[in-house]
């Protein structure tokens, strides 16, 4: 087994984790994503299972409270996201290693709790952060401005995260993302074996 347990992206909504993330698993088929669960509506083409396991408030919390997530939050308008302890075990089950998308708040949560786990911060120039979340369209104006003012200060964030990645431009960012991910997966089974 990898002494890696898991791989952590996060950074502010709005900087392209998820298109990030995707190519990353499309290179190095040893990763796996887990799927969190969140009581946020689904937007359109999202799958129940694929992107998330959306689920109601009130099932959220009876499986907070029977201690199922590794971590959760409160995210902007009171929705509630969290990591489930159960996903962790498929993948590890999969022989593969986990990578979580979390917001910082959480993944500050993971590189606390759990020991060598690797946090990677997504980092986006504002003014495209500002573009991209305006031009979603799938949030309400309240939401959006919400979701703005918390991507403003998450980017503060970034030094409190083991590696920091740019995305500037998609395909630089994707290979950087690489190599930092090898990098650390190649340090761990040195320290494995
Ligand atoms: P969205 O609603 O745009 O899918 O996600 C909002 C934010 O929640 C994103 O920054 C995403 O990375 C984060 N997020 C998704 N799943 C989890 C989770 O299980 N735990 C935490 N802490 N954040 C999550």
């Amino acid at each position: 087994m990898s002494s890696v347990p898991v791989i952590v992206i996060t950074g502010p909504s709005g900087a392209g984790k998820g298109t990030l993330i995707a190519e990353l698993l499309r290179r190095l088929p040893q990763l796996e994503h887990s799927v969190s669960a969140t009581t946020r509506e689904r937007r359109p083409g999202e799958e129940n299972g694929r992107e998330y396991w959306f689920l109601t408030s009130e099932e959220f919390e009876r499986r907070f409270q029977a201690g199922e997530f590794l971590e959760q939050v409160t995210y902007v308008s009171q929705r509630r996201y969290g990591t489930l302890r159960s996903e962790l075990e498929r993948i590890a089950r999969n022989g593969r290693v986990c990578v979580l998308e979390l917001e910082t708040e959480g993944a500050l949560n993971v590189k606390r709790t759990v020991p060598g786990a690797v946090t990677v911060f997504i980092s986006a120039p504002v003014e495209e952060l500002d573009r991209l979340l305006t031009q979603r369209a799938t949030e309400t104006q309240t939401e959006i401005g919400e979701r703005l003012e918390l991507a403003h200060r998450q980017l503060e964030q970034a030094g409190e995260f083991d590696h920091v990645v740019e995305n500037d431009d998609l395909e630089r960012a994707a290979d950087e993302l690489e190599r930092v991910v090898r990098r650390e997966l190649a340090l761990a089974a040195t320290i494995d074996s």
